[in-house]
């Protein structure tokens, strides 16, 4: 079996050494992509600009082109569109003059399959080859916990995805009980459906939205139902499919809440230090086992979801979860 080399280090002054242990060198020469969520107006608990500034100096010293990269949420608020989101980055200490680098907010995608799941993963995301992902460790109500998949799966993708990863669904057909009527496909609004010669599903085109489901009088059409961890999983995958990443994860001001809410929440478990790895699975499962380590099953107690689902799927998708930890 092979594991991932996790590098835990309980002050900042260490992480440059933990950064370089993952071969920074790789990325030079290159645009590289840093992604972190840049704080919901209320919720203190973001990465702060020192970190992402420590986190751009090591890139740019190995001669990276760093940026900083978030995409604008599905939900209503300030940081639903490009310029609000910027208004937001700025007033937390996220600009040029003060982190050394550009800021980007992303609002297109380009919408790929993963498996045969249609996920829109953010352009930027999606053209860069190397990232660096810097997440703030906390729960989640829905998921159980929030590391670098959750990052990942939800901060990199479209509003579209967005929605779509928190309510999963795709209609699954039954050849015996449909009578053609083509009924499905009038009622779907994506023109995902057709029927020829069979009826066939384009799963690029389908939003999940269920419009055929309710207009098949026969029952021929039913859900098939996914987890949000699931629906994470997938997207996360398809956001680092055939790219160099580092992780970063910071484990200080656990709370019960995801950063996107703005009440935090109260704080779960005691600050344990930074994680840096080059697996995303790994580095969550390497933080929910140190969480454990302080504060046995303090994810599931606080938001009654299993936070280890998510790394399961990522893990049945291919993702490396196993890993030794080096303290430095
Ligand atoms: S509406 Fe139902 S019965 Fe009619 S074609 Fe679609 S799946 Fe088949
Ligand atoms: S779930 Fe919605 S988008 Fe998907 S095929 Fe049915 S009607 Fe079309």
């Amino acid at each position: 079996m092979s594991y991932s080399n996790i590098y835990l280090v309980r002050n900042q002054k260490a992480l440059p050494e933990a950064l370089r242990m993952t071969d920074l060198t790789r990325f030079e020469g290159q645009a590289v992509l840093v992604k972190l969520h840049m704080g919901e107006p209320g919720n203190p608990y973001f990465i702060s600009p020192e970190l992402a500034r420590l986190v751009i100096n090591e890139v740019s010293s190995a001669g990276g082109r760093p940026f900083l990269f978030d995409t604008v949420v599905a939900y209503p608020g300030e940081r639903s569109h490009r310029r609000g989101y910027e208004r937001v980055a700025r007033r937390h200490g996220f600009y040029r003059d003060n982190v050394g680098c550009n800021i980007t907010i992303g609002e297109r995608g380009i919408r790929i399959l993963e498996g045969d799941i249609a996920i829109e993963v953010a352009t930027q995301i999606y053209e860069t080859d190397c990232m660096v992902v810097l997440s703030h460790v906390k729960g989640h109500i829905q998921a159980g916990f929030g590391g670098a998949i959750k990052n990942l799966g939800m901060g990199g993708v479209t509003k579209a995805s967005k929605r779509r990863i928190h309510c999963m669904s795709m209609p699954i057909h039954d050849n015996d009980t449909c009578n053609y009527c083509g009924k499905c496909v009038s009622a779907c609004p994506y023109s995902a459906l057709s029927i020829s010669n069979d009826w066939f599903i384009d799963r690029t085109k389908c939003e999940g939205c269920g419009k055929c489901v309710l207009a098949c009088t026969q029952h021929a059409l039913r859900f098939e139902t996914m987890s949000l961890a699931e629906g994470l999983a997938i997207s996360a995958m398809a956001c680092t499919r055939n790219k160099e990443v580092v992780y970063l994860s910071s484990l200080h001001h656990i709370t019960q809440n995801c950063d996107c809410e703005a009440s935090p929440g109260p704080i779960m478990c005691p600050d344990i230090g930074y994680l840096v790895g080059t697996d995303a699975a790994a580095i969550d499962a390497a933080a929910l086992d140190l969480i454990d380590d302080v504060a046995p099953g303090v994810c599931v107690r606080y938001t009654g979801v299993d936070p280890r689902e998510q790394i399961t799927h990522a893990a049945a998708l291919g993702m490396r979860d196993t890993y030794r930890l080096s303290e430095l």
